[in-house]
């Protein structure tokens, strides 16, 4: 559906400046998802630290020629005579308003849900059950957010039959805005949980906040067992909704659960709807997954499908795997997996994930692509949206598996293409075997199992990875950034190759959400980043002397903490015609490892940076040796003194701003009020808060596999040198993981555990250099079953703790062998 710009601007209440006529088909918010800069309107937000005014430059520069603006840029008439600039107070008001009124022009059913958990889970398994019958829209991935919603009811056009739609808010009076926007004619609470209860007084406030969507719904659909909820439903007195919950304890509840039978890894669900009693069978038996289903079977027997469908889909359902891997395979190809559904509009976002990963290799773009199924185009119309997608992404090599796609060869206009029927076809030809340095897209329906080419196309060099999670990453950062003010600067500490968390992908997950600097080490990491595209700010933390010139070379901005590493770089600097190179100033504020002092040597640093031109201070900082701790408060209220002190008066000596940081993770968090002009986040960004010693949002699970299983009798020993004995009969696992791979000997002999399948296995005899053993005597386990070392289940501190160290070591302690994989939800 396209609106003209002249309807847009009605639409939104915008004046308008500009007198180009076009048409609207595409909303952006996220200039580095540009599409069809043609046809799309893209909406300057202003959020915390990000605003979008400063990319309409470069957009109108690629093409786009409509903004929605909360400021007019100067002279607009003159630097953008082709544009249409359409000014509102509030650029995220209009955006919603927008949304609210293209929702306004359905009169089809539309499902709104909400809830702590399982939004996500009910939203794709109803449209697995819905799409048979139905031409569904819904929200991608999770697309949930104030920003997120309107984008998603965007997507509804004329041939949309049902909509389905996700509201999350993390926020009192978030959700007033998404029900407007999402209309929802069934609304449905899947559950409250724990999630962002920081932000509400206390669980019913939160519970209230979420049924704001159930007004103006027609019927509501949510768990009457739930004591907190169902009070909650009858405090709405301007309820007129038909109310259908479901109970397994209230026979009179519409929807009544008889039975819930568990056997293998089935659940058979027996229920009374409208006065009939049926069953069905779910393939999965947690109970998170039984709880969704009856929110999905009460929202379809409403839409009327029958129970016999019902219990057909149902049993068909398949898991929502959400993640996008990325994987190094063979012959210099990287693979991204994207193992989400298969649709239009997953393909999209996969695509555009590709492309905001820079490659300075500059290798090929290449998709495999199966048949898209349920997509309620006719395949003319599909495949020729798929070929669309393919020229404006950017796509080089498309390779088609399936009969459809063979059919509509001709749609898909890419330099290199070829077509095979089945994936067995396409591993049997040469396509298969060329490929090489390129940059693998992987998108197949489950039907045709795409394992078997990511299997073989997978670099296979230990059973042991670490498996980088980088959404948890971005949570972090958020986490840390919620208590900075809008203006302070961060830099992201990935030294040590991102503490073990593999610099590249995570610098390039940084850069992404715009971090100010990135910093490492020394010389060669930075050359690392520029080389992978990364084009952020780098710091280098210990500047060697030998390698001044590479960071000039590559833009690598330098600590400068002595007066001997400032000389020499001044003289380098200087033997290249280099003048105003940006270093950053350390001063020694009382760990006494590397820096000025700022009671002694301020003077004398004015002087010596006065007399050159070759580099600059642009920042100047220090480092806190206990803000993880209470502890060392007046300890550091001294050293933040002494840092006040030393950079006030560099600071004087200057006409430009040196800007000024000490808050490391803990310090964001202890000493917001000394967050300067910049903080420095470290640990956090991992998952691990050092105040506490717990984990926010998990980063890295190192896992492995059981590789042999021994029965062993009892009194005999395991391992080198005899350190274990069994006292009973046991079963011992042996694992693909030693201290070579950065497992801790001082784990061995009992002291420390792993888990296999959920229970804890101790490490029992020496670990050894490539294997340990583990006594998984009590666990059911198989040769072959997964094995966390550290992650989502087993703290990473958890283990520090008991080797008696901190997690930075265990951190960085993996060794590079161990393959790291990288994936998002
Ligand atoms: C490593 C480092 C940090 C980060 O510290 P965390 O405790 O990991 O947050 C900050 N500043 C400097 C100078 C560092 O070397």
């Amino acid at each position: 559906m396209t609106y003209s710009i002249e309807k847009v601007t009605t639409l939104i209440g915008a004046r308008r400046f500009g007198e180009r006529d076009t048409q609207i088909s595409f909303i952006l918010s996220d200039s580095r998802s540009l599409c069809f800069p043609e046809e799309t309107l893209f909406f300057a937000l202003r959020s915390g630290r990000n605003d979008g005014h400063r990319y309409i430059n470069e957009l109108y520069a690629r093409g786009v020629q409509n903004f929605v603006v909360s400021t007019l840029p100067q002279d607009c008439a003159q630097h953008y005579p082709d544009a249409n600039f359409l000014l509102v107070l509030d650029t995220l008001e209009a955006l919603q308003r927008l949304a609210e009124r293209h929702r306004d022009e359905f009169n089809i059913p539309i499902v709104g849900i909400t809830g702590s958990n399982g939004k996500t889970m009910v939203k794709e398994w109803l449209n697995q059950i819905l799409s048979g019958d139905f031409m569904v829209t819904r929200s991608p991935r999770s697309y949930n957010s104030q920003v997120g919603v309107p984008l998603s009811v965007w997507l509804l056009d004329r041939h949309s039959q049902v909509g389905i739609f996700e509201a999350g808010i993390s926020k009192p009076g978030e959700m007033l805005a998404l029900r407007n926007i999402i209309q929802p004619t069934i609304a449905v609470l899947t559950n409250i949980g724990d999630a962002h209860q920081e932000n509400f007084a206390s669980r019913e406030a939160k519970c209230m906040e979420k049924l704001q969507l159930f007004h103006d719904a027609q019927v509501v659909v949510y768990n009457g067992d739930d004591v907190l909820v169902k009070h909650c439903v009858s405090e709405q007195h301007d309820l007129h909704a038909e109310q259908l919950f479901w109970s397994c304890a209230d026979a009179a509840a519409p929807f009544y659960i008889n039975k819930v039978e568990k056997s293998g890894s089935a659940t058979l669900v027996t229920y009374r709807y409208a006065g009939e009693t049926n069953s069905y069978r779910l393939p999965f038996i947690d109970e998170a997954s039984i709880s969704n289903s009856f929110a999905c079977a009460l929202v379809a027997l409403k839409l009327g499908i029958s129970p016999d469908t019902l219990a057909q889909r149902m049993a068909q359902l398949e898991p929502i795997a959400m993640r996008l891997e990325v994987k190094e395979g063979q012959h210099g190809c990287t693979l991204i997996n994207d193992s989400y559904n298969s649709d239009i509009n997953a393909l999209d976002i996969a695509l555009d994930f590709m492309n905001r990963r820079p490659d300075h290799q500059g290798r090929r773009h290449t998709l495999i692509l199966s048949d898209i199924f349920q997509s309620g185009l006719t395949p003319d119309a599909l495949y020729r949206e798929v070929g669309t997608l393919c020229r404006q992404r950017g796509i080089e090599k498309f390779i088609g598996i399936g009969r459809e796609l063979c059919a509509h060869a001709l749609s898909i206009e890419v330099p290199e293409k070829h077509f095979f029927p089945t994936v067995e076809d396409f591993i049997a030809s040469a396509a298969f075997s060329q490929l090489h340095d390129e940059v693998i897209l992987l998108k197949g329906a489950r039907s045709f199992n795409f394992e078997q080419i990511t299997d073989l196309l997978v670099k296979r060099v230990h059973e042991t990875t670490l498996e980088v999670n980088l959404n948890a990453v971005v949570k972090n950062l958020n986490y840390y950034r919620s208590f900075l003010h809008a203006d302070t600067k961060l830099v992201c500490m990935i030294k040590a190759d991102a503490y073990g968390a593999g610099s590249v992908e995570i610098a390039k997950t940084l850069q992404e959400h715009r971090v100010d600097y990135l910093a490492v080490a020394v010389a060669d990491e930075g050359v690392t980043l520029r080389r992978n595209g990364i084009t952020s700010n780098i710091m280098i933390m210990n500047p060697e002397m030998t390698a001044f010139k590479t960071m000039f070379d590559y833009d690598l901005e330098p600590e400068v903490y002595s007066f001997r590493l400032l000389d020499a770089l001044v003289k380098a600097a200087e033997k290249e015609g280099i003048t105003g190179y940006p270093v950053h100033i350390k001063l020694d504020t009382g760990m006494h490892r590397l820096g000025f002092n700022p009671s002694e040597d301020i003077s004398e640093l004015i002087s010596r940076l006065k007399r050159q031109n070759a580099i600059i201070p642009r920042s100047v900082f220090s480092h806190f040796v206990g803000s993880d701790s209470d502890e060392f408060d007046r300890f550091s209220a001294e050293q933040y003194r002494l840092f006040l002190k030393g950079s006030d008066q560099l600071q004087a000596a200057f006409d430009h701003k040196i800007l000024r940081h000490i808050d490391n993770s803990a310090g964001i968090e202890h000493f917001p009020e000394r967050q300067m002009d910049m903080c420095r986040l470290g640990l956090g960004l991992y998952g691990i808060n050092p105040r506490s010693n717990k984990t926010l949002n998990n980063v890295s699970t190192l896992q492995t596999t059981i590789l042999q299983l021994h029965r062993v009798p009892q009194g005999e020993s395991i391992g080198y040198s005899r350190k274990t004995f069994l006292t009973r009969d046991s079963i011992i696992g042996a694992i693909p993981i030693g201290y070579a791979d950065g497992l801790d000997r001082r784990l061995s002999n009992r002291k420390g555990y792993c888990l296999v399948n959920g229970k804890r296995a101790d490490y029992v005899g020496n670990i050894c250099m490539d294997v340990a053993m583990i006594d998984v005597t009590d666990i059911a386990c198989h040769e072959g079953d997964r094995v966390e070392v550290f992650g989502d289940h087993l703290p990473v501190t958890a283990l520090s703790d008991i080797m008696g160290t901190i997690p930075y070591e265990v951190l960085t302690g993996i060794s590079n062998r161990v393959k790291r994989v990288y994936f998002q939800d």
